[in-house]
């Protein structure tokens, strides 16, 4: 099917601002299908019910490295709790800044030890896929306080099956949830008009956005939906001038901040402590897929 090409180069769907990273891969369809309750879960949770709720929850990935710290500085100022994704080689490096993201009152969350696609190699080699959980999990378990909850979030967003089974069999890593996906910062958006309607921080900055710009992006698409787990990074140049221009903005328009432990909707995926675990109907919702946008066309400078 052959695209057309707009005005500046950009494909637009107004009516459709899912978010779903380019590369992530095509949600399973099926939605309704039994699907076990609590532990990880065969499909990522696409819902997490902060939309319309006037909430946010920002959660950084990839961390930590040297840049972690500046993201770091300006959340303390603002007085804004988090939740951090953490990439086991990157803390492997950085261990004083894992320990700085806890100390702060944020909560650490795992992302694989190297962030690698987590594809079918994954699921032929049960140990290989437990190893990249378990890496992270080793790191950042000391130094979260008892009790405190789990979180996953798989690379790119991709997941098969097959590795809920696996990790569920595993007596420490089953009581983590995920994987947790996203509601905003998947993509740039623009409208036909010119104006930036979403935007996805690493692409901001691979086709040399300024944080002002790419910031557009993601207030407009937290204002449409008035809420979520919004995606953002802490380990680039301009990580945390895009937090400076993004959070002071929605205080000011009173919106609150939570870490994913405080998302209601994510507490019926916990591992019950007492009672083994209930099969359910999980209505899981699939976000609508946006065409994808032609990023080596797309304008720079300041953009409305
Ligand atoms: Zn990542």
């Amino acid at each position: 099917m052959r695209k057309i090409a707009l005005a500046l180069g950009v494909l637009l769907t107004l009516s459709a601002f899912g978010a779903l990273a380019a590369d992530s891969a095509k949600p399973p369809t099926g939605a309704g299908k039994p699907e076990q309750l609590a532990f990880f879960q065969q499909r990522s949770i696409f819902t997490s019910g902060l939309r319309a709720t006037h909430t946010v929850a920002l959660t950084f990935d990839d961390g930590p490295n040297l840049h972690t710290g500046e993201v770091l500085d300006a959340l303390k100022q603002m007085n804004v709790r988090a939740t951090f994704f953490i990439v086991g080689r990157q803390a492997h490096r950085y261990p004083e800044m894992l320990a700085r993201i806890a100390r702060e009152g944020h909560l650490l969350a795992n992302h694989s030890a190297n962030h690698a696609r987590l594809g079918t190699r994954y699921g032929a080699d049960p140990d290989l896929l437990i190893n990249e959980i378990r890496d992270v999990h080793d790191q950042i378990a000391p130094l979260m306080a008892p009790g405190e909850k789990l979180y996953f979030r798989a690379p790119y967003g991709y997941w098969k099956s097959a590795h809920a089974r696996t990790l569920n069999a595993d007596r420490e890593l089953k009581h983590y949830v995920g994987p947790i996906y996203w509601d905003v910062g998947g993509e740039i958006a623009m409208s036909r008009d010119g104006y930036v309607m979403a935007a996805a921080d690493w692409e901001c900055w691979r086709i040399k956005w300024s944080a002002k710009t790419c910031a557009k992006g993601y207030l407009r698409e937290i204002r449409r939906k008035n809420g979520g787990v919004v995606l953002m990074h802490a380990i680039q140049v301009n990580s945390a001038a895009l937090v400076r221009e993004v959070v002071p903005a929605l205080i000011e328009e009173g919106y609150h901040f939570v870490r994913l432990d405080q998302v209601p909707q994510y507490r019926q995926y916990e591992t019950p402590k007492d009672r083994p675990s209930a099969v359910a109907d999980v209505q899981g919702k699939v976000p609508l897929r946006l065409s994808a946008v032609r990023t080596d066309k797309l304008p720079v400078g300041d953009l409305k």
